[in-house]
């Protein structure tokens, strides 16, 4: 295995926002994350590739705490997750995530669906949650398909309405999953414009995905997942024109 270190910008990398130091995790005798050390700096976009099964949908949901780790820990600006009830409610908030899967509430309208953890969660004011969600839905651009149900609606249209719900928690981090893969090809670049937006904006984000045009223009960094371990990290540009691993090199052979 070969580590690649890289020089990064200074300014984020002072600022760690989402640190793993040493996660462990195993499925019975799967042992699908192995020694994971990542720090996601504040404003950073980290794109996770990686064939099927290494591991990267199992990140993303140690960070949400949707799994539980077995050893290591993982911090959210200087906060380890916590267990259970409001802290990890409140946890859920601040780590916004977004499926392949769109999982809206079916049977809630689009404007439900985005006010809903604000009212709960975050006990927004009604008034001031709807004038959000609305601002919000402006901006991923599904404004006028407020007052419509999920399945009215486009799989973009979904998945961005998925992404207003995780943007009205004001939440510190972003997390998608493979967030394009479900969606017919036409509807994949209204969703990563939404995406590169948010990046431009200074979200803080990890992104599994296979959209590699996305991950050299959008991300600070990308991480190469192979058999539950990081093999890989570095820019993109860097990796993608000189990947140093076997690995990389035969999965990056796979998908370019
Ligand atoms: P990726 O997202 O990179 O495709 P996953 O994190 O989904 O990988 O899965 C990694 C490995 O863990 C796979 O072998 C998968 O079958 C296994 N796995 C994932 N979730 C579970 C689970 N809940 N129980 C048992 N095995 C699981
Ligand atoms: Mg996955």
């Amino acid at each position: 295995m070969t580590e690649v270190s890289v020089t990064k910008d200074a300014a984020p990398a002072a600022d760690p926002l989402v640190v793993l130091d040493n996660v462990n995790k195993h499925f019975g005798a799967l042992h699908v994350l192995q020694d994971i050390d990542l720090t996601i700096a504040r404003g950073e976009v980290v794109v996770v590739i990686g064939p099927s099964g290494s591991g990267k949908s199992t990140l993303c949901r140690t960070i949400n705490r949707l799994e539980t780790i077995d050893s290591g820990s993982i911090t959210i600006d200087g906060k380890p997750l916590p267990a259970e009830g409001r802290e990890l409610a409140r946890l859920r908030a601040d780590v916004g995530m977004v499926f392949q899967s769109f999982n809206l509430f079916a049977h809630k309208t689009v404007l439900e669906n985005v006010l809903l953890g604000q009212l709960k969660v975050r006990r927004t004011e009604k008034k001031l949650a709807e004038e959000k969600a609305r601002a919000l839905l402006d901006r991923v651009g599904v404004a006028n398909q407020a007052d419509k149900y999920p399945a009215q609606l486009s799989g973009g249209q979904q998945q961005r309405v998925a992404i207003a719900r995780a943007l009205a928690m004001d939440p510190k981090v972003m997390l998608f999953d493979e967030p394009t893969s479900a969606l017919d090809p036409e509807m994949i670049n209204e969703v990563l414009e939404v995406m590169q937006q948010l990046a431009r904006d200074g979200m803080t984000m990890v992104v599994v995905t296979h959209e590699m045009g996305f991950a050299r223009s959008a991300a600070n960094r990308v991480v190469f997942m192979s058999d539950g371990r990081i093999v890989e990290e570095a820019q993109p540009d860097q990796f993608f024109s000189n990947p140093r691993s076997d690995r990389a090199k035969d999965f990056l052979s796979k998908i370019l």
